[in-house]
């Protein structure tokens, strides 16, 4: 795994047109060091999930550049695009799990369509092992806490050896003491680069660096 350094070049998105137009994220320029765990934090509305969701490419952006491990992803096409997504991981506040299948199958849905290198369920489960859910391997959702459904989480979005990991206030689901826990599996990854997206401010003071958003706009750190 090699983690990606990122680039932001006057990124900007906008939702909504003439008086209901928002400028979710405006002209927003940053570098981050590959392997830095960065804490993006801000009020509630101040652009920390789209400026996340830029990042990841499951938004477009409206203007600007993205460079991730020397890639512009805002120049790829469709299929560059979904490379990028399999080469990144995204843990998501409510976890997103599919109900229907078990936490070993979970981990493995992102990578189920595709040929790789290694054996996915023994990967899956050396993972669940990892984030501690050996044994729990053939539990559904329902049947997990949200503290360890965010650890399925967790292993879901290492399954393709991210070389960057994003995070959308993955702790905001969770008790003081279980987003402890969380955070310290998340902070004690090595390999990657990570971005945190977070309103807390307990969790932002546990990163190597914190960005902060208002209005859409990066604030002087
Ligand atoms: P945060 O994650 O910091 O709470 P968001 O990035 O979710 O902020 O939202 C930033 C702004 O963009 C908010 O004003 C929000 O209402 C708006 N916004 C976000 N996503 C959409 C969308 N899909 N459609 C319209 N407005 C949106
Ligand atoms: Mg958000």
């Amino acid at each position: 795994m090699t983690a990606a350094e990122i680039s932001v070049g006057g990124l900007t998105k906008a939702f909504g047109s003439g008086d209901g137009r928002i400028v979710a994220v405006d002209d927003v320029s940053l570098t981050i060091a590959g392997g830095s765990v960065v804490a993006l934090t801000g009020s509630s509305g101040s652009g920390k999930s789209t400026l996340l969701h830029l990042l990841g490419a499951i938004e477009r952006a409206d203007a600007g550049e993205i460079v991730v491990g020397g890639t512009a992803i805002t120049a790829l096409g469709r299929r560059g695009l979904a490379a990028y997504r399999r080469s990144i991981g995204f843990v998501f506040q409510r976890y997103h799990l599919l109900p229907a299948l078990t936490a070993e199958d979970n981990v493995i849905a992102p990578v189920q369509p595709f040929r790789v290198a290694y054996d996915k369920r023994a990967r899956a489960r050396e993972l669940l092992a990892a984030v501690g859910l050996a044994g729990r391997e053939s539990a559904l959702p329902s049947q997990l806490s949200g503290g360890q459904q965010q650890r399925v989480g967790i292993a879901r979005a290492l399954m393709g050896e991210p070389s960057l990991l994003l995070a959308d206030e993955p702790t905001g689901n969770l008790d003081s003491a279980t987003s402890g826990e969380i955070l310290d599996l998340l902070l004690g990854l090595r390999g990657m680069t990570i971005v945190v997206a977070t309103h807390e401010q307990q969790v932002a003071d546990r990163c190597d660096r914190v960005l902060r958003l208002r209005d859409g706009r990066l604030l002087p750190e």
